[in-house]
């Protein structure tokens, strides 16, 4: 068994994932920062997002597991007093694999080649100053002219992140789906959007057509980029999916609960 354990700058962090390392080392695991077999987070889920784009050409095989030494930890479930159960569980293989969905993006810009992206939490597209105007088509029809700040796009585990702050509903990761929520739409007698999240089963499409936009903003989870010139953007659930190492028995409706209500 391969490891890897990528870690949050702060001290807290960095003792734990000492602590973590040497228990790996006594159990016979190998770190292998290149092709780690599984790869242990030590932050926030923050730090889960990074190691998702880090290790986002592994998927198939990789599994991730997050220790959460901030206040929140929604994929990042463990609690740094609970290392040594986590190192023996994974030494020993006493852990099931979930999967959860994502999302792939496709952008296309004037005189460029498409560029594709996974992801993990959401995808928001916005204009770097003004009101963004796009045309959104679901399944290659035209279904609205957006006005407004933005628009997300989210994956199920996605929808307990920037998309519950946009009054987007929380998903179950089992139902393979994704959200588009509205990020202040601009709704009146001339522009009319329909003013609540969409949620679109597996197989279904958004493509987002920007009408007269100039310098627009693209968040990919964390990253956050900006481009000139993009003629379109395409959404669709990935045949890829990310694997997470369950050792203990929380459900999805615990952690929202703890993250959120506890
Ligand atoms: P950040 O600003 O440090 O993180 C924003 C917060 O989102 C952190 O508390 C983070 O938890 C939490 N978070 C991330 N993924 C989550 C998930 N799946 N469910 C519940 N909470 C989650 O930025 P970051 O660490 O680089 O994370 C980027 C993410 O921030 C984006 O993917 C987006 O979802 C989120 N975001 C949210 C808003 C908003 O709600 N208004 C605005 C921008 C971005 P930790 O503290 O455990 O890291």
């Amino acid at each position: 068994m391969k490891y890897a354990i990528r870690t949050r700058h702060d001290l807290m962090s960095q003792e734990i994932r000492n602590h973590l390392k040497e228990r790996f080392d006594t159990l016979g695991l190998s770190e292998d920062n290149t092709e780690p077999d599984i790869v242990v987070t030590i932050g926030g889920d923050g730090t889960l997002l990074d190691a998702f784009h880090h290790y986002v050409d592994r998927l198939d095989t990789t599994a991730f597991v997050g220790i959460h030494t901030g206040h929140l930890g929604f994929y990042a479930d463990w609690l740094p007093h609970e290392i040594n159960a986590l190192a023996e569980g994974i030494a020993h293989g006493k852990y099931s694999i979930e999967t959860y969905p994502l999302i792939e993006v496709r952008m296309s810009k004037l005189n460029a080649e498409p560029q594709k992206y996974l992801v993990l939490n959401e995808a928001t597209f916005r204009l770097a100053s003004g009101t963004l105007a796009v045309d959104v088509y679901l399944q290659n029809e035209l279904f609205e002219c957006f006005r407004g700040d933005g628009l997300c796009v989210s994956t199920p585990t996605g929808s307990t992140a920037y998309n519950r702050s946009l009054g987007g509903a929380i998903i179950h990761p089992t139902i393979e789906v994704m959200q588009l929520t509205e990020m202040a739409s601009i709704n009146n007698r001339v522009f009319r959007t329909i003013g609540s999240p969409l949620i679109l089963p597996k197989d279904q499409t958004i493509k987002l057509i920007p009408t007269g936009a100039k310098k627009c903003i693209l968040t990919i989870d964390h990253h956050t980029e900006l481009h000139e010139d993009v003629t379109r953007l395409d959404y669709e659930l990935s045949g890829k999916k990310v694997q997470f190492a369950r050792l203990k028995a929380s459900t999805f409706w615990n952690r929202v609960h703890n993250s959120f209500i506890n």
